[in-house]
């Protein structure tokens, strides 16, 4: 197996024809670029999770996800290099599994299918105990790496931040690497936060109890650019990716950062932003994701 290399993490400066030099600078941190299925954020919200389970003398990590949960096969790859059991707890039924499933059980995650009703009570303190108990010594990491580890882990991000940059932009999904990165950016720096699902500004109340009390400012999460809510796209989204790699060379993903780089170029477009404003853009990886809609992409 390839080992996750943070080496090939690059920071590439965006064709300024795109961004029409609204801004000082727009480059994006290619975490993309470290591993193919244990992508960008991923590894870095799972690698002190996967060092504390270890140290600890855990014997078995337990996660879950849905069907095409981009954790859920970075945790099942991160744990088959580090050589302890993974058990993913899948929501939903699937009578044939996603390639995102299938990629979890090649890299020997056993899976457990519960119904979505019993899914929905995970946030509960026996869902994990009653499901667990009858696997030996496991070490339960929440959906989406949402710990204190995970936070930690996403921090470590801080290291490709430098001050210069007075605006960082990051996807969000559970909000982890959101917080994890306020958390270790100087409070002068603005953090920037895009979900791509409906009704994504439920997550604010979460993000303001996670983020350290002297760091609780100059973040904002934006939600309106959600293409009808997660997973959704339009053929103007398709649109956007198609020209966004032919003028800058990057793939962006269907779920994720191209919604992100939609709202940034939306906002570009606003005059959201002063001339003088340079804006690091975090490529979060989940290319894997773009199975479904690979026909309409040109890369
Ligand atoms: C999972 C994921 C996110 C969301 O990360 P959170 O820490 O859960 O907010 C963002 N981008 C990509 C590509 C992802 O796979």
């Amino acid at each position: 197996m390839d080992t996750i290399d943070e080496r090939l993490a690059v920071i590439q400066p965006l064709n300024k024809f795109w961004y029409a030099n609204k801004v000082a600078a727009l480059d994006m941190l290619r975490l993309d670029l470290i591993h193919p299925v244990v992508s960008g954020n991923k590894w870095f919200k799972l690698r002190l999770n996967m060092n504390h389970a270890i140290e600890s003398g855990y014997k078995t990590i337990i996660t879950s996800g849905g069907g095409f949960s981009n954790h859920l096969v970075a945790t099942a790859y991160a744990s088959k290099l580090f050589g302890i059991k993974s058990i993913g707890v899948v929501r939903g039924r699937y009578n044939v599994l996603t390639p995102t499933l299938e990629a979890c059980k090649e890299y020997g995650m056993e899976l457990v299918f519960v119904t979505r009703e019993d899914y929905a009570g995970r946030h509960e303190p026996n869902w994990a105990r009653n499901l667990v108990a009858h696997f030996d010594e496991t070490f339960m990491i929440p959906e989406g790496g949402a710990n204190e580890w995970g936070r930690a882990g996403a921090g470590l991000l801080n290291r490709f931040i430098n001050g210069q940059y007075t605006h960082v932009a990051v996807a969000v999904g559970s909000a982890t690497t959101m917080i994890g990165i306020r958390n270790k950016t100087s409070n002068q720096q603005q953090i920037l936060g895009f979900a791509p699902m409906k009704q994504g500004a439920y997550l604010n109340g979460y993000i303001s109890t996670h983020a350290v009390p002297e760091k609780n400012a100059n973040w904002r999460l934006f939600d309106n650019w959600h293409f009808g809510g997660f997973g959704k796209w339009s053929n103007e989204l398709i649109g956007f990716m198609n020209e966004f790699y032919k003028e800058n060379n990057i793939p962006l993903d269907i779920v994720y950062t191209s919604k992100m780089m939609y709202g940034l170029h939306e906002m570009l477009t606003d005059n959201f932003f002063t001339e003088s404003d340079k804006i690091l853009c975090i490529h979060s990886g989940g290319l894997q994701g773009n199975v479904t809609v690979k026909h309409l992409l040109k890369y």
